[in-house]
Formats: structure tokens, sequence, C-alpha cells
């Protein structure tokens, strides 16, 4: 889909559908609303009085213009309640009016700038929000289709339209980078919605490639025998029991040549996994393809922090393999040891991302890469404790916790802190070796956390459990079935939140 700026009137353009919009609870429109209506005569207050059109946010109702204007059909888009208004508010009404017209089959669909001078929104973050929100809301995975509904046809072309000349810079500025944010979140859904026998280690590597030669940005993939000289007997453990081979790679990013200090990112690439000789039940085990979707974010977010440039060096490591049962796995009782050293009693070989991150956490702080921030679709106990609507982090320090959910707030995407206490450690004691990698079930992200904490030492650190939010169950503002690029978008904000300003 394209997205064009123009300045002029809305009532005038002959899109296959507008969009204009509604507060809850305002009987009279003004604006481009009030205009529409006057256009056709008072029909949008008509409905407004009969109650069909209510202005509520997640609504979207269509009017046919019959002949009174250019444009055959407008939809009235809810704003929701004055006082709850954001830019979230503007993201989600634009994925939900876009796939509305897309069901109408428009293929042109033209918006007003949503939400400039309300709550004292500046213009380009309005325009950010409106393409963020596009792209993200018509993203569809149909790579695997082929008889597709003719009558559900792309939209090709957004047009923003815009009264006000002076605005259209603003608006210009803000449409960019909403399109580098919404494409890094949508390569995130791209690869996590792919199968996972479309996409072993070896193909995330060469996503990875790909998507740092597109932004520039230095890619190196390590192999199995790169890593077993690093001595990453943790991530090899994983990866031995399919026979799609483990890899490793770094992403690599300076924009600041002023000092070395570099921030790390590390993501969990588990491909598929079946839980290994720990077997997961038969029943939703599809939904482990998605188990990448930690790595997928990390590459995303590079590929963005590649297109945005900010002053600020950052590396990316994607630690990835595939957890398999069979002849060669690794059994519950299994001793393996990490980069730094320590030896590792596996009792539960369904805990496998903890052994992975910690390898990557290892790699990264023999980089000197500070703080480090891990992402993982990581324990089912985060899952239960979050449900879907928010995603879990810990962090060792209030700053770094600070930043990471403000970037959160900023991008839609809630984050909620959890503590790292100390007394969850000890469930982690083995007999036999330094540290076992499963304790009891309660508390399970939070041992999790420890475990990686043991990894991480004295660097500053956070880690994001997205377990339960890596997936959405339906379509819903931005969001729509399947990945939902979390936290791509917070991982992009945060950094540019600590790059100094150009
Ligand atoms: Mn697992
Ligand atoms: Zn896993």
């Amino acid at each position: 889909m394209k997205i064009n700026v123009e300045a002029g009137d809305i009532t005038q353009h002959d899109a296959r559908a507008i969009i204009v919009n509604l507060f809850q609870g305002v009987t009279s429109p003004g604006g481009a609303t009030g205009a529409v209506d006057a256009a056709l005569e008072g029909g949008i207050s008509a409905l407004i009085s009969e109650g069909e059109i209510k202005g509520r946010a997640g609504e979207a109702p269509l009017v046919h213009t019959l002949g009174r204007m250019p444009s055959p059909r407008v939809i009235v888009a809810g704003l929701g309640k004055q006082d709850a208004f954001n830019l979230n508010v503007i993201r989600n009404l634009m994925g939900t009016a876009l796939r509305r017209a897309r069901m109408a089959g428009a293929k042109t669909v033209a918006t007003i700038v949503h939400g400039a001078g309300i709550a004292g929104l500046e213009t380009a973050d309005c325009a950010q929000a409106i393409a963020e929100g596009a792209l993200m809301g018509e993203y569809r995975f149909r790579k695997y289709k082929s008889n597709d509904d003719p009558s559900f046809a792309e939209i090709e072309t957004l047009t923003i339209v815009e009264a006000d000349k002076r605005k259209i810079r603003a608006i210009e500025r803000g449409v960019e980078r909403g399109r580098t944010m919404a494409g890094a979140a949508n390569h995130t859904r791209d690869m996590a919605n792919e199968p996972g026998n479309e996409l072993p280690p070896t193909e995330l590597a060469n996503r990875a490639k790909r998507l740092s030669a597109q932004a520039g940005i230095d890619c190196e993939v390590l192999d199995g025998a790169q890593m077993k000289k690093l001595g990453m007997g943790a991530l090899l453990g994983v990866g031995i029991g399919s026979s799609r081979q483990p890899r490793f790679v770094i992403m690599r990013y300076r924009g600041d040549k002023r000092t070395k200090k570099t921030l790390g990112l590390v993501g969990k690439g588990i491909t598929f996994d079946s839980g290994g000789i720990s077997i997961k039940p038969a029943a939703g085990m599809e939904a482990m393809k998605g188990d990448m979707s930690g790595a997928a974010a990390i590459i995303g977010t590079m590929w963005a922090i590649g297109k945005l440039k900010p002053r600020i060096n950052v590396t990316g490591i994607v630690p990835t393999a595939e957890n398999m049962p069979s002849g060669s796995a690794q059994r519950p009782g299994d001793v393996v040891r990490a980069m730094n050293g320590k030896s590792i009693e596996v009792i539960n070989t369904d805990a496998e991302g903890r052994l992975i991150l910690a390898d990557a956490i290892c790699y990264a702080r023999q980089e000197k890469l500070s703080p480090i921030v891990d992402v993982a679709t990581l324990t089912g106990a985060m899952m239960i404790a979050l449900g879907n609507r928010a995603t879990g982090f810990f962090a060792t320090d209030d700053t770094l916790a600070e930043q990471l959910t403000g970037a959160g707030e900023r991008s839609g995407e809630l984050m909620w802190r959890f503590p790292l206490i100390d007394e969850y450690r000890e469930d982690l004691k083995s007999t036999i070796a330094d540290i076992k990698n499963t304790g009891v079930r309660g508390g399970g992200a939070i041992s999790a956390a420890k475990f990686l904490h043991f990894f991480a030492e004295d660097t500053p650190w956070a880690h994001i459990d997205m377990a339960g939010t890596d997936e959405s169950n339906k379509d819903k503002g931005l969001w729509v079935k399947g990945s939902t690029g979390i936290p791509t978008r917070t991982l992009i904000n945060f950094v540019l939140g600590r790059a100094p300003r150009r």
C-alpha cells in the first residue's frame, strides 16, 4: 500500500472510501466530519440520532454517499471518549477503518489527519500513528494462500488529505517514520508467521542477513563449529536433537563513532519448540513456530535502526536453534557448559529458551555490551500472570525499567515490571551442577529471569518475557490474527530514547 500526502478538501476527494471521525457523545459533528454531514444533507447526524453511529473507539461504520460526494463511501471512525484519546486510538482506528474499506472493495482510501490539535498532539506524531496503524492493520500473511476471495482486493493507496498547506511537511515526516516503525513490526510478523518447516535456523539467519543488508548493517553468522570453539555448550545442546543446525547471528550498528559504548539486544530464536524429549502436548503445539518471535523482533528492530540512523551503537544478537526430540537429542538430567564455563543441569528440555539465551548473554558480556536487553517467548507462567494484554519484563535498575515502560507506552505496547528477587534463585540449585534450568512451578517467570540473571552477572540488564503477547487471536485495531510484532516498536523507541538528538 502506498501512502500519499496531499493538500486539499477531503469532501472533494474521489478515493473509493474516505475516513473521517467522531468523538463519543458528539451529536452534531464539526470539522471535516461536519462538512461531510453537510454534503450528505445531515445524513451523518441523522445516523447519530438513530444510534447507528456512536463514535465509540473500535467502531468504523460505513455510510454510502449515493452520488452526493465524489467518493462513494464514508467511514466515520470512532475516536472514543475525549479524555481517553491518544496516539494509540489513532493507530487502532486506522487499522479498523482500513480493513472495513478493504472489505467494501475500496482500492483507494483517503483520510483526514486524525487527532492533530486534540489533546496537545503534534501533527507529525498523528501522521506517524496514521501510517503505523494503517500499515499494521492492513497487514496479511498470504504467502501460502492460493484461491483468495477476489472481493478481498488489496488497498493500493492511502492518501492523507490536509486542508492546511503549512502542515504538509510535518505530515510527510511523520508518515516516513510511521512507515519505518510499521515496516519493522511487519518484518517481525513475516518471520514469526512463517511455519517451522520453512524457517529453520539457517533461514532465520538468512533473513537477518537480507534485512541487515537492506538497512546497511553489518551482519555476521556463526555456524556450529564456530559456536563450539566459543564454548556455547548450552545453545548447542538445545539444537543437537534436530537435523537442522543452530546458528548465531550478530548484527552490528555503529551510529556513534565517538564512543565504544554499545547497547546489546538479544532475541530468543527457537524456530520450532516441540519441547524436545520433555515433549509438549499436541494441542496448540503448532503455535511453537512462533518461539523465535523474540529473535524476529531483534532483527526487525535492527532493520529500523539502520534506516533511522540514531547516534548510538547497538549490537543485535540472535541465538537460533530448533528444539526437537530424536536419538541424538539432549536428555533430562544432562549437564552442559555455557560459554562462561558454568555448568547447567538440564532438568526439563522444554526450558530451552533460557539455555540458548545464557550463551547469547555470555557472548554479549564478552563483547562488553551494556546494558543488555533480551527478548523471549520464555515462560507459560508469564502467560498465566499477564495474559495477552501486557508484556512482562525484569530489569536490574529503575532507569532501565522506566525507559522500557516509557518506550512501550509510546508504542501502544503495554509493559509491566516484575521483581528480580534473589530468593527465587534458590529454586535453581542443582545437586551436581552450578545451576539447573527449571525450579518449581510457582513463580516460573521469575525463576526463569533469575536463571538469566546468573549469566548477566553485574551487567545492567533487562529481560522481556513476551510469551503471552507475541500472537493475537483476532483482528483488532492495528493487531491482526497471528504475530503481533511485539515488542519491535517498543525496542525501536527504547533505542531512539537512549540516543542523543542530532
Ligand atoms: Mn520450550
Ligand atoms: Zn521455547
